[in-house]
């Protein structure tokens, strides 16, 4: 059997995210009552689209500090915006699927290739309603790595904020 397993990941890291020109925030909801987006946060029905990273710096330019904050609601984190298809491009990108697998499912299997695991993963997820779960995973796997970014001496950031 053939399958074309590299058209599968085409570069989701560069999936767009919509995020209110106003406010920057994420929380865009449709609207069909005007057919337009709008934003929860403000009312604004003006925006904008970019990827994530891009998206984050926008947002720390302008109100000097990361979405994630470390005392903060999870459920506020980015991640919990993504579509499923930006959180596999994620994984498949960024983080270490095994991991993050094992995070959720102990067993899972760990000879199959990065894109199966990714595919078989994101089946589970969806059989199990465990896609929350995994957003979880991902924001603790960032919060406990914060070096994921190369080169950028952020040593500035506190980590000293743990919960008890
Ligand atoms: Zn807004």
């Amino acid at each position: 059997m053939e399958s074309p397993a590299n058209k599968t990941f085409i570069d989701y890291d560069s999936e767009p995210v919509k995020y209110c020109s106003r406010c920057y925030s994420l929380k865009i909801k449709y609207i069909e009552a005007i057919h337009s987006d709008c934003c929860s946060v403000c009312g604004c029905t003006d925006t904008a689209e970019t990827t994530i990273d891009k998206w984050e710096k926008l947002y720390e330019d302008r109100y000097g500090q990361k979405f994630v904050q470390p005392s903060g609601n999870p459920r506020n984190s980015p991640i919990f915006k993504l579509s499923i298809s930006a959180l596999k491009g994620l994984i498949f990108n960024k983080m270490p699927y095994k991991r993050i697998a094992r995070a959720l499912y102990p067993n899972f299997p760990l000879h199959l290739s990065k894109a199966d695991s990714i595919v078989l993963l994101f089946d589970k997820i969806s059989k199990d309603n465990k896609l929350d779960d995994l957003r979880f995973a991902l924001i603790n796997f960032l919060k406990t790595n914060k070096n994921g970014r190369d080169k950028e001496g952020t040593s500035g950031r506190n980590e000293a904020n743990k919960k008890g």
